[in-house]
């Protein structure tokens, strides 16, 4: 019974998880992506899904936009209330260590090549299955 419920809520956990935010730019959620820019990091057209702002800009002006910053070359928006705001800082904020957690990982990984030992071991533990297997016929005739 107990592995019925976990496939079902696995099955849930992974529908949920359809929609992915980009942990380097959380708030291109906050905005509709009219156009996606053609390479990494380039200037992508926007709409605010707050007030009628639509812009051809980087990610930088959309936080600044969203985020209330000032002198970025964009106007604030106009309809984001303190709760919002403080909200959209918490998800940078935890997207940001996110960030630095996976460039931690990713630098600490050995980089020494161990396909050849994993595959050893698979290769090992087909042969002693097979062995197991043949034994049992035998014993069973
Ligand atoms: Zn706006």
């Amino acid at each position: 019974m107990s592995s019925a419920s976990a496939s079902a809520s696995a099955a849930s956990v992974e529908s949920a998880n359809t929609h992915t935010t980009d942990i380097k730019a959380p708030l291109w959620d906050h905005v509709t992506i009219l156009e996606r820019p053609k390479t990494g990091g380039g200037n992508a057209l926007w709409r605010c899904k707050y007030c009628p702002m639509q812009k051809l800009s980087s990610y930088t002006r959309v936080e600044a936009h969203l985020l209330q910053k000032g002198r970025q070359g964009i106007g604030k928006c106009p309809n984001v209330t303190y709760e919002m705001l403080s909200d959209m800082r918490k998800e940078v904020e935890r997207c940001k260590d996110l960030v630095e957690r996976s460039k931690t990982r990713t630098v600490s990984l050995p980089t020494a090549p161990s396909s050849s030992n994993t595959a050893d071991t698979n290769k090992k533990k087909q042969e002693q299955e097979g062995a197991c297997f043949c034994i049992g016929k035998k014993l069973g005739h």
